[in-house]
């Protein structure tokens, strides 16, 4: 079932009423109408880093009142137009962009994110979850402190949410290995048909299932390792599992759909911000045979930066340039997140 409830841009008609809607700024944001994201403390609609539209606080597996929920994202775009931004969770959010007559609001989600946990088995001095995770270093997988995601998905499933055709499954957060969910919900995600995975991890531990699915062309996974070398991997995730790490990319390296296989670079300030690094971990992805990179500035930074009063270190430029050089030199994908890319264009290659 899809669904339109706002007025068209364009709408004819002479009424005072539809010449106001005529002339007034729809907008639009591609995340609200496709993503729900599980997260350990809320259910809500994206990960964008902003507050956006929440489904359900404070989740632990309570009965949920769907009809409510549906609503939920229909009266969140029912804000999106210029006179009622100000009320909205979305206000001055970098995904929105103006209403084009084609859009429609779909009833069904395309990509569920699943966050559900904050026990990790290293602790990244960036981490966003840490706060929640109390800096713990667990290493026995346990169910989720928070709630069991099972339960749930079957129930949207039930409640037709979620786009059987077109549904890609977004695990993230720590190593998964430290989730007792994690085959569970790979296997329920298979049995309702899903062909496409997006798994993000710390690969700490190798999974046979990723090794499985990269050979079956079935997922996309992301890993960040930030440094090229023992010590300042220790330094930035506080656990020694440098080699492990590498011993295990160079396993995903060795599937069948190794280009499926993308690597993180986050940049922290005074830690891996310099260009010797940035060497280094080129020339050790060339080497594992790694052909995606991606450049990304700490999240956490970003969160907490206003960069319209504070810009970012006036280097990061300078990094971000030879990051690109290295990757044209060696052949390799440079991606990104959506939201590094905004920042990028918007603070960091803007002219001054
Ligand atoms: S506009 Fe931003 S905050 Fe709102 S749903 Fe979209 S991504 Fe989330
Ligand atoms: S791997 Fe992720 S969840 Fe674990 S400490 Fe690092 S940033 Fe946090």
């Amino acid at each position: 079932m899809v669904e339109c409830l706002l007025p068209k841009q364009n709408a004819v008609g002479s009424s005072p009423i539809t010449r106001f809607l005529r002339h007034m700024k729809y907008y639009f944001c591609d995340e609200l109408n496709n993503v729900l994201s599980c997260f350990h403390d809320r259910i809500m609609s994206c990960c964008s880093g902003q507050i956006g539209p929440v489904y359900y606080e404070a989740y632990r597996g309570q009965k949920i009142d769907w009809d409510k929920f549906r609503e939920i994202k229909y009266k969140a775009f029912e804000l999106l137009n210029e006179k009622d931004i100000e009320n909205s969770p979305c206000k001055n959010c970098f995904f929105l962009r103006e209403r084009k007559d084609t859009d429609v609001i779909s009833s069904k989600f395309k990509l569920i994110n699943v966050s559900h946990w904050t026990q990790c088995n290293c602790g990244c001095i960036y981490c966003a979850r840490m706060l929640d995770s109390k800096g713990e270093i667990s290493h026995k997988a346990q169910k989720s402190q928070y709630y069991d995601f099972l339960p749930l998905l079957k129930e949207l499933y039930k409640q037709e949410l979620l786009d059987r055709e077109n549904l890609t499954a977004f695990i993230q957060g720590g190593d998964i290995s430290v989730l007792k969910e994690f085959e569970p919900m790979v296997k329920e995600f298979l049995k309702q048909g899903v062909k496409d995975f997006y798994i993000l991890s710390n690969n700490i531990k190798y999974q046979s299932v990723i090794k499985k699915l990269l050979d079956k062309n079935m997922v996309h996974y992301v890993t960040a390792l930030d440094c090229a070398n023992r010590e300042l991997y220790y330094k930035l995730k506080r656990v020694d599992k440098f080699n492990e790490t590498v011993k295990n990319l160079r396993r995903y390296a060795r599937s069948k759909h190794k280009d499926k296989v993308h690597v993180k670079y986050i940049i922290i300030e005074h830690f891996n911000d310099n260009k010797k690094e940035i060497t280094d971990f080129i020339n050790l992805m060339c080497d594992i045979g790694i052909s995606a990179v991606e450049f990304m500035i700490d999240n956490k930074y970003l969160l907490f930066t206003d960069l319209d009063k504070t810009p970012l270190p006036a280097h990061y430029k300078e990094l971000y340039l030879h990051f690109e050089k290295l990757c044209k030199e060696n052949n390799l994908n440079m991606v990104f997140w959506d939201k590094t890319r905004y920042v990028i264009e918007k603070y960091l290659l803007k002219e001054t």
